[in-house]
């Protein structure tokens, strides 16, 4: 092979971007022997992973993913038990609470969460696959979710039931990472599930990241941090290869036969002069209709603890003011909020809200400290309804903006419905978005992996995918 620039080659592979999928590329190539350079444009790696530490005394909260989806046959789970990391199986200890503060019977509670569940995870996704009519690709989930059929609402007495289930199923846009009314049922549950209950990481996500980073220098790699990537050339690319692929940063312009490249799909949409050449169209047409969907979490911390410990709460909104939950600039409203306890979960006093699409877009329209003021107005109002009670102020609130974030620009991946005019998403899209372009520069993220989109095990499993793909390559050039 020869590489026409007069450039040196600084390394066999380039890994543009930090997260879990570029570092478990880097640490597959690296062990093989071949260099590796990953360049990140944060001052930290981990990307969507992201372990916020506030002190050292192990109190800390993840600000991007926390949960592991489906313990039986995720590859997550072997990694956690090499590192020792503590996996907390959910097995619903949920309170759902009403807007007076007092929770919903136990029969209730339970029946609502099994409605939802199997709406959600079983029933909605065999009826796209197995009715006996395809569903066209504009039919959004929540069509077949909330007719009155629909199994959210078996065996539920009255409307005040059904208002309850109807508000939980909502709260599951921090799940798809946008209002079911935009998510394609066609596709819902096309991607291959993993198995088993969630667990929380209640020793926090980073470990894995440590865990890589240290793996990745320990076998000769490279890891840049603050240092953006700004271009990435397929060199001669003509037709459909090129001879090798130079990456330009503001710092450095480097050199390498391959690059891959893990940004998210909220970056490679709003910036396709990344690429030189630009992305074949069939390329950017697939990155145009696939959907990246967004989740925040506002997480109020305090000096100690003053609610009563479980592990999850669900606060529902009031049938006579449904839009009560939501911030005063607007939303979705008639949402429950799903909110975690993690002085129940990890020892870290703090109660942690998620705020899921719309109003996650709302979310970030507000300065911290409206937002404190909300939270803690909720918190109180649902947990502590008692008056007279003092409650401590919250000594800090973290609000996380994934949307206006440069380097996520959201959160995950879905696969929406058609809009009108224009081609329909479809899973290929996510096949599309794995392919090499000209040979030389490769994908991974939790958006090129059809079956395990919008998780951390996805991202993990698209960089492996990657890096074999790689040490093909690298091992057939030095036969040559
Ligand atoms: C709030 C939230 C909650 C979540 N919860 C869960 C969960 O509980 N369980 C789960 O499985 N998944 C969850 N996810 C999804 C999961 O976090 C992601 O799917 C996964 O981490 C994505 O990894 P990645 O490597 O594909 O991308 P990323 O982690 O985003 O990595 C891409 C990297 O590229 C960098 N980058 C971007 N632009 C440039 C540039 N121009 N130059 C150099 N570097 C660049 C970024 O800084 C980033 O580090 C959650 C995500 C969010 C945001």
């Amino acid at each position: 092979m020869t590489i026409s620039s007069t450039r040196k080659p600084c390394a066999s592979v380039i890994v543009v971007g930090g997260g879990i999928s570029g570092l478990a590329a880097a640490r597959h190539i690296a062990m093989e022997g071949y260099k590796v350079i990953v360049i990140e444009a944060r001052d930290r790696l981990g990307g969507r992973v992201h372990t916020h530490k506030y002190d050292t005394d192990g109190n800390m909260v993840d600000l991007g993913a926390s949960f592991v989806h489906g313990v039986v046959g995720n590859p997550l789970v072997k990694i956690a038990k090499k590192l020792d990391m503590r996996l907390r199986t959910l097995h619903p200890v949920r309170r759902a609470i009403d807007h007076n503060g007092r929770a919903l019977d136990d029969d209730l509670q339970d029946k609502i969460a099994k409605n939802v569940l199997q709406a959600f995870f079983y029933d909605t996704p065999k009826r796209a696959q197995a009715s006996d009519k395809i569903p066209s690709s504009d039919i959004p989930l929540s069509q077949p979710m909330f007719e009155p059929s629909s199994s959210l609402f078996a065996g539920l007495k009255d409307p005040l039931e059904a208002f309850y289930a109807r508000a939980v199923m909502k709260e599951f846009d921090g799940w798809t990472g946008a209002a079911l009314e935009d998510v394609s049922f066609r596709w819902w549950g096309f991607d291959r599930e993993t198995d088993g209950p969630d667990a929380f990481v209640s020793s926090g996500y980073g470990k894995i990241i440590d865990w890589l980073e240290a793996e990745i220098l320990e076998h000769g790699g490279e890891i840049h941090l603050n240092e953006e990537v700004l271009n990435v050339e397929a060199v001669g690319a003509l037709g459909i290869e090129a001879s090798h692929t130079i990456v330009t940063t503001a710092r450095a312009t480097y050199e390498a036969p391959y690059t891959l490249v893990t940004i998210p799909l909220g970056v490679l949409k709003s910036k396709p002069e990344l690429f030189s050449p630009p992305l074949p169209p069939r390329r950017q047409a697939a990155i145009s209709r696939l959907g990246f969907g967004l989740l925040n979490k506002v997480i109020l911390k305090y000096e100690e603890a003053w609610w009563p410990r479980c592990d999850e709460y669900l606060f529902l909104p009031d049938p006579a003011n449904p839009g009560g939950l939501t911030l005063p600039r607007g939303g979705t409203g008639d949402k429950a909020v799903f909110v975690l306890d993690l002085w129940a979960l990890t020892g870290t006093p703090a109660l942690l809200l998620f705020v899921g699409a719309d109003d996650g877009e709302v979310l970030e329209t507000f300065g911290d400290e409206e937002i404190k003021t909300w939270a803690e107005g909720l918190v109180v109002q649902y947990l502590m309804p008692q008056k007279g009670i003092e409650v401590p102020p919250a000594s800090s609130v973290i609000v996380t903006r994934w949307k206006s974030d440069p380097y996520a620009l959201g959160s995950y991946s879905y696969i929406p419905k058609a809009r009108p005019g224009e081609e329909a998403c479809t899973p290929l899209d996510m096949v599309e978005l794995s392919m090499p372009v000209w040979d030389r520069i490769f994908f991974a993220g939790e958006h090129t992996e059809r079956e395990w989109f919008a998780s951390v095990h996805g991202a993990w499993a698209s960089g492996q995918r990657e890096g074999q793909k790689l040490i093909g390559l690298l091992g057939g050039m030095n036969e040559d």
